[in-house]
This record gives structure tokens, C-alpha cells and sequence, in this order.
């Protein structure tokens, strides 16, 4: 009797969808499963779910899916919503206010965003292009992403010794990357914390691990950890409460 049910419930929502003109929920199904935004919404859950890893680049069939996450506003409502959950979680602390009280925030596409260089390589589905990249930062134009900005300067205001960790490294990049955070209204930080020759060749999970455990050593207390990479937050001591931001654009090792 079961898919007699099903055909009689079909041709009535049909019949009643056209006779109301409103599209119905079998008509906007088949138009998400027909432009391929179903699989690339649960491949860009998987990906964020870090259930999906070592991704080379978005597939093709995702291109514009995740242009239209980019820009048309999920991507900001997402990391809104994930700030306001920070702020909760900030508002319940008790601060030692001994100067030890740190938070970690990574840069790139966490602090300022590289999307306008991404759109140039399909928001992902091209390769990852170091010399490209590079000439990008080296601009200094990356915009900071509003959210954060204003989760920094809560930070900042609160107490927190703000540290910021990036895998950009201090010879090639520093000056311009000081510059494009101040620009971008993230000043009154503790440190920016960047890659040099040392650590050349570690991975990103080693040299922030490295860097986390100094700090502890130091005597910081890591309150919380903030990055768009799930090599921002693992391996050791990742901090209180770590938390991820979305990229469905690149995949850092
Ligand atoms: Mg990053």
C-alpha cells in the first residue's frame, strides 16, 4: 500500500501546487538534487566535520555552490553565529588578570580573508598556487573579516593577551602583514607569532603545537583557540576551547 500512498500524495501536491502556484517540496528537491548543491552541502559538511581530510581542491561540480556560500552571505552568517558562541563562552570567564590570560587566533581567512584571491582560482577548484598566493599577501590587501574584528577588539578589551600564530613566514611577509592587520583594525595584540627559518618544513600542526607548549611554558593560560584550519587546532595544547571556523576553500596539512 505504501507507494500507492506515495503516488496519490505526489499527484496531489502536483495538483495543488499548480493550482496555488506555489512550488512545491517535491519540485524544489529535484531542482537541489538536479544542480548538484545537495552533494556539495554534504561535502562541504564532511570537509568542515574534518570527516573528509588531505583534500587537494573543491571539486568542480562545487564551484558554484561554494562561490554562492562565499558571497552571498551563508559564509558570514556562519561565522557570526560561531563568534556569538565565543562570546558566550568568553562572558563565563574569570580572568587571572596576572598578563597570562592568552588567545590564540590564527590569521589567513580567520582574522582577514584571502576570498578575492580565491575567486581568481575558482574559490578552490584550481590548485594551490604558491607563487600566486604569495604575490597576493605581498599586496596586503586581505579584509578583515568583520566578525572577527569584533570579537578581537572584545578581546582585547576584556584583557586577554591576543596572540596571534600564522604559518606565514616573518621574512618574506612580516612588515606587510603587520601592515594589513593594522589596516584592517587589529591592533593592540600581544604578538604575532610567525614561521622563520627553523621552522621551515614543519607542518602546520607541529609548528603551532610547538608554539602553544612555549607559550604554556611562559605561564600563558590558552583560554581559546580560533582558527579556519583543523591543523590550527590540533595536537598539543590547543587551548581551553578551540574553534573552527568555516573553509570550504583549502585544506592545510
Ligand atoms: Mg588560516
Amino acid at each position: 500500500m505504501q507507494p500507492i500512498r506515495e503516488v496519490l500524495l505526489f499527484l496531489f501536491l502536483a495538483i495543488f501546487s499548480k493550482a496555488t502556484g506555489m512550488k512545491s517540496c517535491y519540485n524544489s528537491r529535484a531542482t537541489v538534487l538536479s544542480d548538484g548543491s545537495s552533494y556539495c552541502l554534504s561535502w562541504r559538511l564532511a570537509v568542515e566535520a574534518n570527516n573528509v581530510r588531505a583534500w587537494r581542491t573543491v571539486p568542480t561540480r562545487c564551484l558554484r555552490y561554494v562561490e554562492s556560500y562565499m558571497i552571498d552571505g551563508q559564509y558570514d552568517r556562519d561565522v557570526e553565529l560561531i563568534v556569538e558562541q565565543i562570546l558566550s563562552y568568553v562572558n563565563q570567564i574569570v580572568l587571572s588578570n596576572n598578563g597570562m590570560d592568552a588567545w590564540i587566533l590564527d590569521v589567513d581567512d580567520t582574522c582577514i580573508s584571502n576570498v578575492f584571491y580565491y575567486r581568481g582560482k575558482r574559490y578552490g577548484c584550481d590548485p594551490y598556487d604558491p607563487s600566486g598566493f604569495r604575490a597576493w599577501a605581498l599586496k596586503g590587501g586581505c579584509p578583515g573579516i568583520p566578525a572577527v574584528v569584533g570579537l578581537f577588539n572584545t578581546l582585547v578589551d576584556d584583557g586577554f593577551k591576543v596572540i596571534l600564530v600564522t604559518g606565514r613566514d616573518e621574512e618574506t611577509f612580516g612588515q606587510i602583514t603587520r601592515d594589513n592587520l593594522h589596516n584592517q583594525g587589529f591592533y593592540g595584540y600581544d604578538r604575532l607569532i610567525m614561521r622563520t627559518a627553523a621552522d621551515k618544513g614543519k607542518s602546520a600542526v607541529v609548528y603551532k603545537s610547538e608554539i602553544r607548549k612555549q607559550l604554556m611554558e611562559e605561564g600563558y593560560t590558552i583560554w581559546g583557540n580560533v582558527g579556519d584550519q583543523w591543523s590550527d587546532l590540533q595536537g598539543e595544547c590547543p587551548g581551553n576551547r578551540t574553534f573552527k571556523l568555516p573553509n570550504p576553500m583549502y585544506f592545510v596539512p
